[in-house]
């Protein structure tokens, strides 16, 4: 053998995939069982801690993987509650979740990649560009390393958890590892994530759309739909160019919905560019005969982004004509903007804000 063979990690495993891995270390199927509860479903990180397995095993656990090599390197709490961690991954490169704590739940927003390669004009994270993709293990430790940080580990959480996949990056340009995540975070024996509270947002990725709309489990749809016609959608995000409004639009379509389920569409609030009456009943248009609901979200200003938001009169007088034309939009309160943790700001600072 050559050198020291790397651990495996074990978190974002299937229980199918534990089962492997213990059989390969000569231990019986059910410990694989112990395990995965251990971790998926009590957060729990250090073998240590798994006192049900035996003292010897845990031993070999240990010299052989890994939970997950996340880190919290720091931790910004807002005046309003919202905390935006930043976590360090085993090779250096950081990433940002956000825990946004409400009376009845919780929610925790994810990062898919380092970075991102869209550079959308009106985004923070696209001005860093794409360093790589998240592994699935990097991908849920964010939830678990959030929990325990908030709730302490091993101890169950109070009320529902939603996730929202909206942090850096685009989930749908990291397909497969995403979906692994998606499967780990709504397993029933493990972490239990209702399905309607995992929603991923996708700027329109429309070949993965419709591979998305093939999968026998799968997140709520988000769409990032900002514009809604093609030279200003060019404008706000270049992938617009590749995937051009009608195609987007189509895929949408032709996306199946659960009984009550309804897509997501997200219209972030950009003063004197997209906020216009003509530019609401052009919404609505755009999204006529979809089970849509919008999300009006204020543009989140950062000295890097050329814009500014809509002043609060003009987004519910947007608001007022799509519920004339019974289009139902909520308008988004922004949460962590004093520590740089609101929609589009993730950037990886390491002050509280810039
Ligand atoms: N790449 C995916 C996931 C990121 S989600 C996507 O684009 O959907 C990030 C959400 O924040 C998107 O809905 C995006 O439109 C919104 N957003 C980006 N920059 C923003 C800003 N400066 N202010 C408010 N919302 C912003």
């Amino acid at each position: 053998m050559t050198g020291i063979a790397e651990k495996t990690e074990l978190l974002g495993l299937t229980l199918d995939e534990v089962t492997n891995f213990m059989v390969s270390l000569g231990e019986k199927p059910y410990r694989a069982r112990q395990l995965y509860d251990a971790m998926a479903r009590r957060r729990i990180k250090s073998f240590d801690s798994m006192t049900e397995l035996p003292k010897t095993l845990r031993r070999i656990l240990e010299d052989n993987s890994v939970v997950s090599r996340t880190q919290i390197q720091n931790v910004f709490v807002s005046s309003d509650g919202t905390r935006r961690f930043l976590m360090t991954l085993k090779d250096g490169s950081e990433v940002e979740s956000v825990f946004m704590p409400e009376e009845r739940r919780d929610t925790i927003c994810i990062s898919s990649q380092v970075g991102c390669p869209l550079a959308c004009t009106f985004c923070m994270t696209g001005v860093l560009g794409l360093k790589r993709n998240l592994n699935v293990s990097e991908i849920v430790s964010q939830v678990i390393l959030a929990l325990n940080q908030v709730y302490g580990e091993g101890v169950e959480v109070p009320h529902r958890t939603n996730i929202v996949m909206m942090g850096m990056g685009e989930p749908l340009l990291n397909y497969d590892q995403v979906m692994q995540a998606v499967r780990f975070l709504l397993d029933p024996n493990g972490m239990a994530i209702v399905p309607r509270g995992l929603t991923l947002s996708t700027a329109g990725i429309v070949p993965r759309i419709y591979d998305l709309a093939r999968e026998e489990i799968r997140p709520r749809l988000a769409i990032s739909l900002t514009a809604t016609n093609d030279e200003l959608r060019n404008q706000l995000f270049p992938i617009n160019r590749k995937y051009p409004l009608e195609e987007l639009m189509k895929a949408c379509r032709s996306y199946p919905l659960g009984e009550r389920e309804r897509l997501t569409f997200e219209y972030v609030m950009l003063d004197g560019i997209n906020d216009s009456d003509a530019n609401a009943r052009e919404l609505v248009r755009t999204l006529s005969g979809i089970r849509a609901k919008v999300n009006l979200i204020p543009h989140n200003p950062a000295p890097e982004l050329p814009y500014a938001s809509s002043p609060m009169d003009r987004i519910q007088g947007f608001q007022r004509i799509l519920t004339e034309r019974g289009l139902p939009s909520f308008i988004r309160r922004p949460r962590g903007q004093d520590i740089s943790a609101a929609c589009g700001q993730l950037a990886a600072r390491h002050q509280a804000s810039s």
